[in-house]
């Protein structure tokens, strides 16, 4: 097939212009201009009008299955991204049982290869049961298939644990994705620490709880030499300590959510501290979400990751204190970070390059690139369509979103995975019935 006459964005190979795509077998066969004239027998589809981009990869995903599937399953989940223009997904290990041994790992895969619609790559656990004591079967894991490693929804505390697990990865060539947080200081904590919350009598969870950890963490990776990813940065006193390890050249990435970019503590109490604006780290000051829009743009943060949360409605719809904490976020998370990037002057191509080659990059694999010879994981968007956010039309189980009501700018029109159409919207220009594998 030839999707033709987009405008190709393809932040690896810094492409951006108005040419044709061709897929063939589920890879990239060629780019370039006027393909329909020279293959008239290929199914085609006009893209005038819309920009064709490499699939996103979202490296923080909780797909809850096995064990919650109450909350997401993979077929959920799965569906939700490829709606979302998500192609790879690094699902969390926090599951039950957790992803700490090479069994759970398979049948995540297994399940993802029967019933997934977008790619799934497993995170294993860093450690037994996420407790953070005693490493888990990371060499088994790797075998069967993980891309990653992380105590996600946890901290590791224990920096010697941490250490033991950062040497590890890299002898397996994993990377560690570390959820800052000083339990000691963030205890009973709800919400970030400031005057407002304090008015109300609620705990807070000061960015110093996330920054603290952060500093363990750059400071173990300088010493070892070793790859540490941030997961969640929310805060201005993190950006600036991953700034200054940057500059010493110390191997640490980061990425941010779409809802850090977007949201602060103010809206949260705009809200009347509705629990869908609830999550850990906590929605933090407009200084904060402003510095993390400038490490975006300075290449400090490197990628934009949904950290997609879905809970059941009786997880959320109970008082703020005890809600569940975290976002549906696969849905929204392009429209939503390509709407901070235009607010604040970055172009789609930075935007995009946050959601596709660097994710990718940190979990070492060979995804979010739009070239030939490459896997045809591609998006059709349509960058001027607005639409409102419903989340009864989620396909993810997951139905908590803060940003319910909101008007969005671009829609994914289409979703192809190795080639092969896995979501077509419901107003696409082709008249095809729209569906989701
Ligand atoms: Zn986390």
């Amino acid at each position: 097939m030839i999707l033709k006459e987009g405008r190709v964005l393809d932040p690896a190979s810094a492409t951006d212009e108005v040419m044709d795509v061709q897929i063939t077998e589920g890879k990239i066969e060629r780019t370039g201009p006027g393909l329909c004239d020279h293959f008239p027998d290929e199914e085609s589809f006009d893209c005038s009008g819309l920009w064709v981009f490499p699939g996103l990869v979202d490296i923080h995903t909780h797909l809850r299955e096995p064990g919650y599937e109450y909350k997401e399953t993979i077929l959920t989940g799965t569906r939700a991204a490829a709606a979302g223009g998500i192609t790879s997904v690094a699902c969390m290990a926090n599951t039950l049982p957790v992803n700490d041994t090479a069994a759970v790992t398979r049948f995540i895969r297994e399940k993802a290869e029967k019933e997934g619609i977008v790619e799934v790559f497993p995170v294993g656990a860093a450690t037994q049961g996420l407790k953070g004591e005693q490493l888990a079967e990371i060499g088994f894991m790797k075998e069967a298939g993980i891309v990653a490693l992380s105590d996600d929804g946890f901290p590791i505390r224990d920096a010697e644990i941490l250490r033991l697990t950062l040497e590890y990865a890299s002898r397996f060539n994993l990377p560690v994705i570390d959820h800052c947080e000083d339990l000691d200081l963030s205890r009973g904590g709800v919400a970030n620490e400031c005057a407002t919350g304090t008015r109300l009598g609620m705990k807070g969870i000061p960015c110093v709880s996330e920054s603290v950890v952060v500093a363990r963490d750059i400071l173990l990776s300088q010493w070892l030499g070793v790859h540490v990813h941030i997961a969640h940065v929310s805060c201005r006193s993190s950006v600036n300590l991953i700034r200054w390890a940057k500059e010493q050249g110390i191997p640490v990435t980061c990425e941010v959510t779409p809802h850090h970019l977007s949201l602060t503590v103010e809206d949260l109490d705009a809200s009347g501290y509705d629990p869908r604006f609830k999550v850990n780290p906590p929605l933090r000051e407009a200084e904060d979400r402003e510095a993390l829009i400038l490490a975006l743009k300075e290449g400090v943060i490197d990628c934009i990751a949904t950290d997609h949360a879905p809970h059941d409605a009786q997880s959320k719809m109970v008082e703020f204190q005890i809600a569940a904490n975290g976002i549906s976020g696969l849905e929204t998370a392009l429209p939503l970070a390509l709407q901070v990037g235009n607010k604040a002057g970055l172009s789609p191509s930075l935007i995009l390059s946050k959601m596709t080659v660097e994710p990718a990059r940190v979990l070492g694999i060979e995804r979010g690139r739009l070239s030939p010879g490459k896997v045809a994981n591609l998006v059709v968007f349509d960058p001027h369509e607005t639409w409102t956010v419903d989340s009864k039309r989620f396909f993810s189980k997951g139905k908590n979103t803060p940003f319910e009501g909101w008007t969005l700018n671009g829609r994914i029109k289409m979703t192809l995975v190795k080639g092969e159409m896995v979501f077509l919207d419901e107003n696409n220009p082709w008249g095809i019935p729209p569906f989701c594998l």
